[in-house]
C-alpha cells in the first residue's frame, strides 16, 4: 500500500511514530539534530518566541518586509514589534539597523530570509550574541538555502520552516522548528512538546500529569508527517530546479535597462523561492509581462502598514526604496528551460 493510504487505514492518524521519524529526517536535511514539528509555521514561530524566553511586554526586533505570520506570532507571544530597516538591495534586515533597534527590553531578534536569500546572519548573530539575545530565523522562504557552507537551519538558536501549500516543500500545512541552543536541549525540547499539546507531558501517565504552564493544540499528525516523509525523497530535485532557474536569471537579466538584480553576501546561497527584481515603473513592467501571459506579483504588503502594528510605526527609508521597486517573476519548479528563456526575452524587450 502507498504510505499515505497505509497510514489512513491504520487508524493511527494523530501524533505518533511517523511524526518522530519526520522530525528526524527533516533535521538531517536542514543540518539540525533537534527539530520539533507543528501544525503550521506560525505555531512554530509562536513556540520559538516563548521557548526563547520572550515574555509579554518584551520587544522583538523584526522586519516589516515579510508575510504577516512572522509578526503576528510576536503579538501571539504578547511582545512588542520593533521594526528594523532593510537593505534596499534585497529586502533583508540590515545588520546596522538591527543594532540600532536593540534596547534594554529586546528579548529576541526575528530574521527573515526574504524570497530565499539568506539575511546577513554573521553580522546579526554577532550583534545579538554581544547582548546575549537569541536569534529566531523565519526560514519559510529559505528551505534548501545555505550560509557559510551550511544549510539554513543550522545557525541560530531557533529556525522555523513552513510546509504551507505554496512553499518549496508542502504537507498542505505544517511547520518545523530547528532548536540549536546548546544549553540543556533536552529540557527545551520537552518544554516545546508540552507547549504544542495543552501543556501536557505525553510520556507521563495521564492522571498523574500536572499541567503547570499554558499549552496549545499545535502538534503535527501522522497524516501530515507521512506526506512530509514521502516529499523528502523528492525535495532535492524540486529545490534544485528553483536554484537552477534563479542562477540562470542572475546571468540572463544582468544588463537590462531599468532593472536591477538583488545583491547579497558571497557567503549566502539563496534557494530562490521568489525571484525578486527591482524595476523602474513597476506598474508598466507588470502590465508588459501580463500582456505576454507572464504572472508577476509583489506577494506581500509591508507589515508596518497594517493597523494592528500601528503603534510600531517608524521611518524605514531602506524599505521605502525596496518596496517601491520590487516585484517577483516566476522561477519555481514549474518553470522549464523554454519558459525561462521566454520570460527573459519578454523582459529584455523593455516595458
Ligand atoms: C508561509 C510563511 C510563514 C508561516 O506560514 P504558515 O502558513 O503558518 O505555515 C511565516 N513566515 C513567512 C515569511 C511565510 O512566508
Amino acid at each position: 500500500m502507498p504510505p499515505l493510504e497505509e497510514i489512513l487505514y491504520s487508524g493511527q492518524i494523530s501524533e505518533g511514530a511517523p511524526v518522530v521519524e519526520f522530525e528526524r529526517r527533516f533535521g538531517v536535511f536542514v543540518g539540525s539534530p533537534h527539530v520539533l514539528s507543528f501544525y503550521s509555521g506560525t505555531a512554530a514561530l509562536h513556540a520559538a518566541l516563548v521557548l526563547a524566553g520572550v515574555r509579554p511586554g518584551d520587544e522583538v526586533v523584526t522586519t516589516a518586509m515579510t508575510a504577516e505570520p512572522t509578526n503576528m506570532a510576536i503579538l501571539h507571544a504578547g511582545a512588542t514589534v520593533v521594526w528594523a530597516d532593510v537593505d534596499p538591495a534585497n529586502g533583508n534586515l540590515s545588520t546596522q539597523a538591527v543594532v540600532d533597534a536593540i534596547t534594554e527590553r529586546t528579548s529576541a531578534i526575528m530574521v527573515v530570509h526574504y524570497g530565499g536569500i539568506p539575511a546577513p546572519l554573521a553580522g546579526i548573530r554577532a550583534a545579538a550574541a554581544a547582548r546575549g539575545i537569541p536569534v529566531i530565523e523565519d526560514a519559510a522562504h529559505a528551505f534548501g538555502a545555505r550560509y557559510d557552507d551550511r544549510p539554513i537551519g543550522s545557525h541560530s538558536e531557533f529556525v522555523m520552516f513552513s510546509l504551507q501549500a505554496i512553499k518549496h516543500m508542502t504537507t498542505v500545512d505544517g511547520g518545523m522548528l530547528a532548536c540549536n541552543s546548546a544549553a540543556d536541549v533536552g529540557k527545551l525540547l520537552a518544554n516545546g512538546r508540552k507547549f504544542r499539546w495543552f501543556g501536557i507531558d505525553r510520556d507521563a501517565p495521564r492522571t498523574e500529569v500536572d499541567v503547570a504552564s499554558v499549552g496549545y493544540k499545535y502538534h503535527m499528525n501522522n497524516v501530515t508527517a507521512t506526506l512530509g516523509l514521502v516529499q523528502l525523497d523528492h525535495i532535492e530535485s524540486v529545490i534544485g530546479r528553483h536554484i537552477a532557474n534563479g542562477r540562470w536569471f542572475d546571468q540572463a537579466l544582468e544588463n537590462v535597462a531599468g532593472l536591477k538584480l538583488c545583491r547579497w553576501e558571497r557567503r549566502a546561497e539563496p534557494s530562490y523561492w521568489f525571484y525578486t527584481v527591482l524595476v523602474d515603473d513597476r506598474e508598466k513592467f507588470s502590465r508588459h509581462l501580463a500582456a505576454h501571459g507572464i504572472a508577476s506579483s509583489q506577494a506581500h504588503k509591508r507589515n508596518d502598514l497594517h493597523s494592528v502594528f500601528a503603534s510600531s510605526r517608524c521611518k524605514l527609508p531602506g524599505l521605502d526604496t525596496f518596496y517601491e521597486q520590487m516585484i517577483h517573476i516566476p522561477c519555481g519548479w514549474w518553470v522549464d528551460d523554454q519558459r525561462r528563456e521566454y520570460i527573459a526575452d519578454v523582459i529584455r524587450r523593455g516595458w
